[in-house]
């Protein structure tokens, strides 16, 4: 944003529909999030801007919701000859900023859901999320105590008293003219989130966390006529929304990565958001520069937006530690601007040049109390706190044994964590339960998603698997068909008892079924028997192969092998 300069403010009165329009003010209250122009002499162009309000037009280059954009600019391709030295030479400084939904019934000011994914535009509003004159906030105390307890859980200072600021800026999508938020009193601030890397452990400090409201939606299409319109959705207008930063103390995209990946599963263990990165709920920013190696001095920071899954985190920092190592050593100028990442192309395009920093007069909220944090309040939320993440993982690894890569892919999901805990309660071995739940089970949810299905109860999921797994181990059951039978409870809800019933999927142990089965097999793959006769061993797994699907699956493949080997050593003519 940008200060109003003496000939903006002298700017020449413009008529535009009816409205009579100071050319030059948007670009005086421009938002840092959510408006994508090319540059601020665009963004302020006299009656683009307006044209979308008053006629519903959109200037393509002017108005771009953040994270839809498609028109992205230039490339910037980097030297991959530049990866492996870049971090020798530099030293990446990287900070990043998360917003996360927060796991309320009501939005952060009024009395209207937050069960609005899904229904039709604008059905969850009312006078105070629309923004109306004289509606009057009421602070949702759950929030409140969603921040506070993230607080808690990193370790921060949570201050005796807070309070609510305004953040004052004009977008289509916050009909107020300013966001309710919090300024220089955080509810959270100086904490610490610690979690692994492949390098090892790391340790990053947060700067801060704060409770704020969100914006409407808005929606960018073509009208009936052919026009260019801008729809607006206020059901997501008021939802309560926690900012997370942390201090500049990330060095590299992996990270970055971690750092976002431990948050989603501490923000989850706590109940405060459900933090789907996909769905929006947790949206990462990330503030990227470059220093010499032994520099003290930051670099020329650049802000990464659109990063809509971990992956994409990971790999755009990469993306942009590279291409900016290259434009430092061709002696190029980095300028302070926001760029946005292209999943598809795998690079980062500009968004816009910030040529000063964002002023949004914030100044206290007139309408709210301070906020006093009463101890015994905060003690009480203490005593709530549940096992963090980190221990999680380490009691799984020091009591069940279990290895720091299914430790680390079960903690955080809160299902696969009470399905893990179910079979074990219920005597499986800590390493089957274990190979069930990262396995199988985080398999089928990728596969099928994590529906809102009574049989999907992590609990009764629990019992049905844990039968399965006996029946694996007392030999009643092949594995592969166990697998078949949860996946096919798993999206049918039907029992495995039923299901290895209806199929007819016993284990077949008996020796004369058995043997009858492999000789049929043995007689009509004559080569393969030459095979295993003239001392290829491989073409044994051949034939036991033949009999499992001649048998679908049932028989018993050790059972199989040992007939095999037996009729072959006799030496039988088949
Ligand atoms: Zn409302």
């Amino acid at each position: 944003m940008h200060r109003l300069s003496r000939e903006r403010l002298q700017a020449p009165r413009r008529d535009e529909g009816g409205w009579r329009v100071v050319a030059g003010w948007p670009c005086a209250s421009w938002p840092s999030d959510g408006v994508a122009a090319e540059s601020a002499r665009d963004a302020a162009r006299p009656g683009a801007f307006w044209h979308t309000l008053v006629h519903g037009v959109r200037p393509a280059s002017v108005l771009r919701p953040p994270g839809r954009d498609r028109r992205p600019g230039p490339m910037t391709t980097a030297d991959p000859a530049v990866a492996s030295t870049v971090l020798e030479r530099y030293e990446a400084v990287i900070g990043i900023e998360v917003h996360c939904q927060l796991r309320t019934a009501s939005k952060m000011f009024c009395r209207c859901s937050t069960d609005y994914e899904g229904a039709p535009p604008n059905s969850h509003v009312c006078p105070v999320c629309l923004g109306l004159p004289g509606a009057l906030p009421v602070i949702n105390r759950r929030a409140v105590e969603h921040v506070l307890t993230t607080g808690l859980a990193i370790d921060a200072t949570i201050p005796p008293a807070t309070r609510w600021d305004r953040k004052n800026y004009f977008y289509p999508d916050l009909p107020k003219g300013y966001q309710i938020s919090q300024y220089d009193l955080p509810l959270a601030s100086s904490g610490r989130l610690a979690f692994e890397t492949s390098a090892g452990p790391v340790s990053v400090g947060i700067t801060r966390a704060h409770l704020e409201e969100d914006t409407a939606k808005l929606i960018h299409t073509t009208g009936s006529d052919g026009q260019k319109v801008s729809l607006v959705d206020f059901n997501r207008s008021g939802a309560p929304l926690m900012e997370i930063v942390t201090d500049p103390d990330v060095r590299t995209a992996e990270q970055a990565r971690r750092y976002a990946e431990e948050l989603q599963a501490l923000l989850r263990s706590i109940g405060a958001s459900d933090a789907d990165m996909e769905r929006g709920q947790m949206r990462v920013e990330a503030n990227v520069s470059l220093r010499p190696r032994g520099a003290e001095a930051f670099g020329t920071r650049v802000e990464v937006k659109n990063m809509n899954s971990f992956r994409s985190v990971e790999r755009a920092i990469a993306f942009e530690i590279e291409r900016q190592a290259a434009a430092l050593d061709a002696g190029e100028r980095l300028v302070q601007e926001t760029r946005g990442w292209h999943e598809d192309r795998g690079a980062t395009y500009r968004m816009r040049v910030k040529e000063s920093s964002d002023d949004y007069r914030y100044f206290p909220e007139p309408d709210l109390p301070p906020l006093h944090l009463d101890p015994g309040w905060l003690d009480e939320l203490r005593s709530r706190l549940p096992e963090l993440p980190a221990a999680r993982r380490e009691r799984y690894r020091s009591r069940f044994g279990l290895s720091a890569y299914d430790a680390s892919v079960i903690v955080g999901n809160r299902n696969a964590e009470t399905l893990l805990e179910t079979l074990i309660a219920a005597a499986i071995g800590a390493k089957e339960a274990a190979n069930w739940v990262s396995g199988e089970y985080l398999r089928l949810l990728r596969k099928y998603g994590e529906g809102d299905v009574p049989h999907l109860r992590a609990e009764d999921l629990g019992v049905e698997l844990a039968s399965l797994v006996g029946l694996v181990a007392s030999g009643q059951i092949t594995r592969t068909n166990a697998k078949e039978v949860f996946e096919t409870h798993f999206t049918s809800g039907e029992s495995t008892a039923a299901i290895i019933e209806s199929r007819g999927l016993r284990q077949i142990s008996d020796r004369s079924t058995v043997t009858a089965a492999v000789d049929a097999v043995l007689a009509s793959n004559p080569a393969a028997v030459a095979d295993v006769r003239a001392g290829r061993a491989q073409a044994i797994g051949f034939l036991v192969g033949q009999v499992m699907k001649a048998t679908r699956g049932q028989a018993n493949a050790s059972v199989v092998q040992a007939a095999i080997r037996e009729r072959l050593d006799a030496g039988e003519e088949v």
